[in-house]
């Protein structure tokens, strides 16, 4: 069904409104600089002030506006997960699971610590995430992981049946796992917020600049060739997320751009938002397309997804989404929206982040829709790993496989979406 679109419904993103970002004046391109960044999304920027703190000369360059990427567009929920409970990736990955797993976790403090250090006025709140079984196999692997993380000490409660209307006004769901480690914030004021600390420490913010290639010519020595002009440096950080473009061919081939979209309703009466989510949790469900969504600092439902992996528009989405979101939530019948956008998020194959170097071009990437703690973080982490200040993030130990067929993505994904679909109706 087409959703009831407010009077002032616009396809824009609700965090852009009051994202608090600096003004960055536009200056010439430098034509050398200790460190290139490409991207100026959470990992870019977190990389470049770590960079200046170290006192080398960084030059950021991004190929949009500086609110192009996911880190302005995301839900806002600060999770420290890998898809898999700490016990999980232990089986799968022996230690070096039990070290991706601490480095989430890492990430996810440090991302706290930031917040009340740096005093980003981001809205952050610790309300914890209710993490929802769609179906019976769902709630069955839910029991599992209940006790993986129990048995590491974690604040993880199983909460089934009609206990679960303590937790969230709908009859949706079987069961549900709230996990006490989740906060929620508004991303685009967290991302001015690392703006500013990268203008305080005199990095060269530059918008609207695309990196078009990038050749190495002998160690140490690199020239980025962007549309405003070559920059000769020591060291790049690529951190275009799901979008390698050209730039790094081999990096191009392991990710996979998947959209995700957000619709917003108008701001809700407060009895109404308190019947939703009554804990203002960040709510999650299992399912392979799944649906997230929360209540936003200024009351409104966020409700996010995607109906398949195909390309579609952001009207689509939106009707997709209000038709998801009020059978969730029948309350919300006939609630307008006021925003619809989208994004893309870095989907690899075994559904974990990756650092790591392509012809001496270091990277990080592939959030698979979890990055808004670990993205910054990894940044941060790489910039030091570069200069030798400190060990790379275990995820360099991982192997990073080709996504298979990545050239035929387009005639393959909507086959896989459909697969996912089907899954995920099942009983
Ligand atoms: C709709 C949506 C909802 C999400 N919700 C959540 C959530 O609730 N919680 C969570 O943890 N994660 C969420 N994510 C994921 C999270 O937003 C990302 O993991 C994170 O923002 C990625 O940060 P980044 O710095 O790697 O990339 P981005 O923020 O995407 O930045 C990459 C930048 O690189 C630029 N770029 C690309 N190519 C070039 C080039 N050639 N030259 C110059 N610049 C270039 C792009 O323009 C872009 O600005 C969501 C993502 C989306 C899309």
């Amino acid at each position: 069904m087409v959703a009831r679109r407010s009077e002032v419904f616009t396809e824009s993103v609700l965090w852009h409104v009051d994202a608090g970002a600096p003004e960055v004046t536009a200056a010439p391109l430098p034509s050398s600089a200790d460190v290139v960044v490409v991207g100026a999304g959470y990992a870019g920027l977190a990389a470049a002030r770590r960079f200046a703190e170290h006192g080398r000369s960084v030059v950021v360059v991004e190929a949009g506006a500086f609110s192009t990427g996911a880190s302005t567009r995301n839900g806002g929920m600060v999770i420290p997960e890998l898809k898999a409970g700490p016990g999980a990736l232990r089986e799968r990955y022996g230690d070096l699971g039990t070290r991706m797993y601490a480095a989430v976790n890492e990430a996810f403090d440090w991302t706290e610590q930031l917040i009340t250090e740096a005093q980003i006025p981001c809205d952050y709140q610790r309300t914890g995430q209710l993490y929802l079984a769609h179906n019976e196999v769902a709630h069955r692997a839910m029991r599992e992981a209940v006790a993986d993380h129990r048995a590491h000490g974690e604040d993880v409660r199983l909460i089934e049946g009609e206990a679960l209307r303590s937790e969230i006004g709908s009859s949706a769901y079987r069961a549900g796992m709230v996990i006490a480690r989740t906060g929620g914030l508004q991303p685009a004021r967290f991302h001015a917020g690392l703006l500013r600390r990268c203008m305080a420490l005199d990095v060269q913010l530059h918008a609207h600049t695309r990196a078009l290639a990038i050749s190495d010519d002998g160690p140490g020595a690199h020239t980025v060739t962007t549309d405003r002009g070559p920059i000769r440096t020591d060291l790049v950080f690529v951190a275009t997320n799901a979008t390698a473009d050209h730039l790094l061919p081999k990096l191009q081939r392991r990710v996979l751009p998947v959209g995700s979209f957000i619709i917003a309703t108008e701001v809700l009466d407060e009895e109404l938002a308190h019947s939703i989510s009554p804990h203002n949790r960040m709510l999650v469900d299992s399912k392979n397309l799944l649906f997230y969504w929360r209540l936003t600092p200024d009351g409104r439902l966020a409700f996010g997804g995607r109906r398949s992996l195909r390309s579609t528009t952001v009207a689509d989405a939106a009707d997709f989404l209000n038709d998801s979101m009020v059978r969730v939530h029948p309350q919300l019948a006939g609630t307008a929206i006021d925003f619809a956008w989208g994004g893309e998020v870095a989907l690899t194959v075994d559904r974990l982040p990756h650092v790591g170097s392509f012809d001496r071009v270091a990277y990080a990437t592939g959030c698979n829709g979890s990055g808004v703690a670990l993205m910054p973080w990894l940044g941060m982490r790489m910039a030091d790993a570069m200069i030798g200040e400190a060990e790379a993030p275990p995820f360099i130990d991982l192997r990073h496989p080709p996504v298979p067929l990545s050239r035929w993505r387009r005639l393959w994904t909507p086959i896989v979406g459909s697969w996912f679909r089907m899954q995920d109706r099942r009983r």
